[in-house]
């Protein structure tokens, strides 16, 4: 089976710059000595794919097996389904979209960018966005900025582009740059905190779980013949395995109180850069700002090796 390898999977390298504290541009609007401009923009919001909103992983290999095994379009409502009755999307990620596309609609917020360094090749990060949406029945991504146009943004703006298969960054200038915003706050949540940088970053614990695919296959699946499994469920059970060997590597999903976190160092962040009468900025840069600095610098664990690390 053909599956897309392309998500580099390296943590350890840093840009140049602090990628995982504010910007400069954003030290100064936030400063408690510099009063807000009257005309602030709204903010831009930018959300990873794989380990930061969800576990993708799995959903993407029965995606892949729907394109190149069987070759039939994967229904999109099945996978809607399948992100919450598998555990997939991480916990909370529904109330984060809600309050996202509460704050568009009030102003405060004018994009919402998915920005995952997997590429699209094989179409599963824009079949992503068409399952994620399918819950609201309604666009909520703006747009969609893959590796592909991670790397070539960074080949022509001097951003240093890594080797092959380590992680790329994440230059926070090129979501400004298409979203037709140059001077936009922006404001992203990734589990690689480390390659962001140009904007304001909260950093979560990377988010895995695994799901029991072949048993997902054979059921929602009536494609999903003996032949087929007798040939493909060992990597269809690889995840499934490796949980089962040792499930101390795998997030406890009930636990999870990530993207609780997240949504409301979110919330304060837009408050307090968009509605400059209301939360005082002492308190915000007290508790937002240091809060996502501690998560994106000290709770990133050692295990890089995630099996579905090309999902998204
Ligand atoms: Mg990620």
């Amino acid at each position: 089976m053909d599956i897309d390898t392309s998500e580099p999977v390296s943590r350890t390298s840093t840009p140049p710059s602090s990628p995982t504290a504010l910007s400069l541009k954003d030290e100064e609007m936030l400063s408690p000595s510099r009063a807000l401009p009257s005309s602030t923009p709204s903010v831009i919001i930018a959300l990873d794919n794989d380990e930061a909103i969800g576990s993708w992983g799995d959903l993407s290999l029965l995606y892949t097996v729907f394109v190149h095994v069987l070759r039939i379009p994967p229904s999109v409502k099945l996978f809607a389904d399948l992100l919450t009755a598998t555990g997939c999307a991480r916990p909370g990620l529904r109330t984060l979209l809600d309050k996202i596309r509460d704050l568009k609609r009030s102003g405060a917020v004018s994009h919402l960018v998915m920005c995952t360094a997997a590429k699209d090749t094989v179409g599963w990060v824009s079949f992503l966005r068409d399952v994620v949406e399918c819950w609201y029945g309604e666009k909520i991504y703006d747009m969609v900025i893959d590796g592909s146009k991670l790397l070539e943004w960074n080949q022509t703006h001097e951003v240093p582009v890594l080797p092959t298969g380590c992680a790329i960054y994440k230059d926070m200038n090129q979501v400004r740059a298409l979203c037709e915003s140059p001077t936009s706050p922006v404001f992203m949540i990734d589990d690689r905190p480390e390659n962001i940088f140009n904007g304001t970053t909260h950093g979560v614990v990377p988010y895995t779980v695994a799901v029991n695919l072949v048993a997902v296959a054979q059921t929602f699946v009536p494609e999903y013949t003996p032949a087929l499994h007798q040939r493909y469920a060992a990597t269809l059970q690889e995840t499934w395995t490796h949980f089962q060997h040792d499930p101390s590597r795998f997030t406890v999903a009930h636990r999870d109180k990530a993207l609780s976190e997240a949504t409301v160092a979110l919330s304060t962040f837009v408050d307090m850069t968009v509605n400059k009468s209301r939360t005082p900025l002492k308190t915000a840069e007290d508790s937002t700002v240091r809060s996502c600095r501690a998560a994106s610098m000290g709770s990133i664990p050692e295990f890089v090796d995630s099996p579905r690390a090309s999902a998204a």
